[in-house]
């Protein structure tokens, strides 16, 4: 198995799960890069799985979607195009590509989000970000903590798939959030270098994120001197964490 980012729009990546000639996509917002990446390595598409309703993960069902082939997308979003809608404790299995992924509810981004786990990875949509987070749009700050938790609580070694390339900036936030922290100026090194040689700085892993992602960082001294916040919840100091960083 096999999985590659295709660009898309500005920044986002639509992920192709590939196992010989078939192929599964994750979050196709437009059609159009994934069908030339379908042809020129002559794929046939098998499913599509959606982590949320927003139009740059959506955008591309329609094209792309046949009536035989399966679309996975969230039970509690309106989206035209899914045929399989599923919630947290259920399950998509699929034959070719062979996969097997947990369904887990993360509210927060959008009231209905979700990800797709299983094999040692997961496809997070706009949840967690390498060295970031999603925007609130539906949820609450409190949702939205819980479900980054609830990402977080996976395995370490756990690849993490999310939807944009947000890592620099994310970064930029991340240093002034919480200035002590070594191993994460190390990383921002590596990322850098990362995108000064046109390369993706996905996936990642929970161990990294867990380790250099402030909004995984809650009980972090140096997080919590930034914000004094030294005597604050968890769920306080990443409510105005995340209120900062949409005015960074
Ligand atoms: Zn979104
Ligand atoms: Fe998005």
């Amino acid at each position: 198995m096999e999985i590659i980012p295709i660009p898309a729009f500005t920044d986002n990546y639509v992920w192709l799960i590939r196992s010989g000639q078939k192929a599964v996509v994750v979050d196709p917002g437009d059609a159009a890069p994934v069908r030339r990446y379908l042809a020129r390595h002559d794929l046939e598409i098998t499913g599509i799985l959606i982590t949320h309703h927003h139009g740059d993960h959506i955008g591309g069902i329609g094209e792309l979607a046949r009536p035989e082939i399966p679309v996975f997308g969230p039970a509690d979003e309106e989206i035209a195009g899914v045929t399989h809608p599923v919630a947290g404790g259920d399950s998509v299995q699929m034959d070719a590509p062979r996969l097997f992924f947990e369904v887990m509810d993360v509210p927060g981004h959008t009231r209905g989000h979700i990800a797709y786990h299983g094999h040692g990875l997961v496809f997070c949509g706009d949840t967690l970000f390498n060295a970031g987070c999603g925007r609130i749009f539906e949820g609450t700050p409190q949702q939205l903590h819980a479900s980054l938790q609830a990402l977080a609580a996976l395995p370490p070694e756990t690849r993490v798939y999310c939807t944009h390339e947000y890592t620099l900036a994310n970064l930029r936030f991340a240093e002034a959030a919480e200035p002590d922290n070594p191993a994460r100026d190390r990383f921002a090194a590596e990322m850098q270098a990362l995108r000064d040689a046109g390369e993706p700085t996905l996936p990642t892993d929970l161990a990294t994120q867990r380790a250099i992602n402030p909004f995984l960082r809650c009980d972090s001294p140096s997080v919590r001197a930034t914000l004094a916040l030294q005597d604050a919840s968890d769920e306080a100091v990443f409510t105005a964490l995340r209120d900062w960083k949409n005015r960074f």
